[in-house]
């Protein structure tokens, strides 16, 4: 796979034009800030009550109403979240976009699933970072910059990529390493990572865990330790040097127990069902589920939030937390 570095990226395909970035949450703030600190003519575009207005101008950014930021755009990076972008689109974007004009996304959902259908005669790009917003604007500070993926979903220009390479670089991107992709296979891996691995599949293995040995008369706060906590330490290792660096580094005792017992856990029936979850992503079916409970308010994200806060695991671990004074408590 090519990995494209500073040198294959040329930041004056995007010097004479007017960057918006839409959004100064997570990821917003960090591609906004790492632009202008590169030297690009960037404004942010906010709703005209958002809470992140003052925070955009004091950081040194010009900001202005998510309409007239379009408009004022050539490039026009719609970093809000996914399930609102389709509305903003057709109430601020679509009426502001020339012939010509960029449209750039972090995450593919809403072009994928065609949520969001853009004219024939605009750049659609998207340019990924692989890590949370303030990682991407601590990297960049620090110079190393984070790792992105770049994709092109339309090419009006001829320079669509040239486009997202040169933000990517902007952002701090090609220092790290930038990859290709295509909008399809960004949304798939990212959505079927995050229901079966990432999120899904790791809090319920969590939990699970912690609800065994709880029923079987241990202490909830051992149970916690060993169950939440210390998954952090683990997933360090992983991080740092792959599944051998963690089994390296672990006890032979760990290291012998999790290889002999691990695939009682995670058995040939939870791949299956792991398969049928990638399924729902590659046919639709999760992202139709998901645009519905959108346009219904959300009832069932908000009952299932509540029933999650209310596990014993939750209240013993805000315990625990006071404990450890360097975990600033997160409401
Ligand atoms: P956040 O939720 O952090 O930021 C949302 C921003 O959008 C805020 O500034 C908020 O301001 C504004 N906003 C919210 N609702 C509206 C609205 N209806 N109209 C106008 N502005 C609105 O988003 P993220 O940075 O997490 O995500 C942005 C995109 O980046 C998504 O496509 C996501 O998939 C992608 N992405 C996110 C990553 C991450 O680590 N978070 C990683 C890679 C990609 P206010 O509410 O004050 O108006
Ligand atoms: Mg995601
Ligand atoms: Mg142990």
């Amino acid at each position: 796979m090519k990995v494209y570095h500073d040198q294959d990226a040329n930041l004056d395909v995007l010097k004479d034009k007017h960057l918006a970035v839409l959004g100064f949450g997570s990821q917003g703030h960090a591609h906004a800030l790492n632009l202008k600190d590169s030297g690009m003519n960037v404004c942010v575009g906010l709703r005209k009550d958002s809470k992140s207005w003052s925070k955009a101008q004091a950081a040194g950014l010009a900001v202005k109403e998510t309409a007239e930021a379009a408009q004022w755009a050539d490039v026009i990076m719609v970093l809000l979240p996914d399930q609102t972008q389709k509305k903003v689109y057709e109430q601020d974007i679509a009426p502001n976009l020339k012939e010509g004009d960029t449209l750039a996304f972090a995450h593919g959902f809403n072009i994928h699933y065609q949520q969001i259908v853009p004219p024939q005669n605009v750049d659609v790009i998207m340019i990924a970072p692989k890590s949370p917003g303030h990682m991407v604007r601590r990297t960049y500070q620090s110079g190393v910059g984070t790792p992105c993926l770049i994709a092109v979903h339309q090419d009006f220009s001829g320079q669509a990529k040239e486009k997202a390479l040169a933000w990517a670089k902007g952002i701090g991107g090609t220092r790290a390493g930038v990859i290709e992709t295509n909008f399809k296979d960004e949304t798939e891996t990212d959505l079927f990572g995050e229901q079966a691995v990432l999120c899904g599949g790791s809090e319920e293995l969590i939990k699970t865990g912690f609800e065994v040995l709880v029923e079987a008369g241990y202490p909830p706060e051992l149970a916690y330790f060993e169950c939440l906590h210390e998954m952090k330490l683990i997933v360090d290792l992983y991080y740092e040097g792959g599944l051998s660096f963690m089994n390296y580094s672990v006890s032979d005792t760990a290291e012998y127990g999790g290889m002999t017992r691990g695939k009682r856990v995670i058995t040939e029936q939870t791949k299956q069902n792991m398969r049928e979850i990638l399924k729902e992503v590659q046919d639709g079916s999760f992202a139709r589920e998901w645009i519905e409970e959108n346009e219904k308010g959300q009832p069932t994200l908000k009952k299932l939030r509540e029933e999650y806060a209310n596990h014993l695991i939750e209240k013993v671990g805000k315990q625990l937390r006071a404990m450890m004074p360097w975990l600033k408590e997160k409401k």
